[in-house]
């Protein structure tokens, strides 16, 4: 299938430039076989041709589904309706149908605002991988900041404690920096 393809560095390990090996919660080796998904949180100063990764991870399908089954009903519930009413698949389907699997183009763009990646200030990127591969489908894509801000609002106490430990847990942020860290900025898409 021609949608499906190796990994474009895009979604290699920023630390070691390969690819991201283990599953960040239960540590299972994803490259034969494994079904999960890597996100990426990055913060960008436009104009000045820098970014830092924030957060860099896969999931396994498993942990993905255990973490989202902790969302609250009426959060789960919001967000779907959310994405259904504001995501945006035409030109991703657009790539799809014209057999244009180019990782960086299909994140060239905010999958809610249109807002181009390089006047993002900041934004996740995802991508649906097996083993080695990844799978040009409803991802890879990106959604900006000030839609994952919106996302965010929707959500309920629980749920934002959730992801907050969740980031805690897993990205404890450097003493020093914590003041820039807001209350909400993490959603798991
Ligand atoms: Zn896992």
């Amino acid at each position: 299938m021609k949608n499906i393809q190796d990994i474009p560095a895009l979604f290699h390990s920023s630390e070691t430039g390969t690819l991201i090996q283990r599953c960040l919660m239960c540590d299972s080796f994803l490259l034969d076989g494994m079904e999960y998904m890597i996100e990426k949180s990055i913060s960008n100063y436009p104009g000045m041709n820098t970014k830092d990764i924030i957060h860099e991870f896969a999931l396994c399908v498993d942990c993905a589904t255990s973490i989202m089954n902790e969302y609250s009903e009426e959060s789960a519930q919001k967000m779907a309706q959310y994405f259904t009413d504001h995501m945006d698949f035409s030109r991703l389907n657009k790539f799809k149908t014209e057999e244009f699997f180019e990782a960086d183009l299909w994140v060239a763009k905010c999958i809610v605002k249109k807002t181009p990646i390089e006047e993002c200030s900041n934004y996740q990127m995802s991508a649906h991988c097996i083993g080695d591969q990844i799978i040009f489908d409803k991802s890879p894509l990106m959604i900006s900041g000030e839609a994952t801000d919106e996302v965010a609002d929707l959500l309920s106490n629980k749920t934002t404690d959730l992801l907050n430990k969740f980031r805690d847990d897993h990205f404890p942020p450097p003493e020093d920096l914590s003041p820039l860290f807001k209350e909400k900025d993490f959603v798991l898409l």
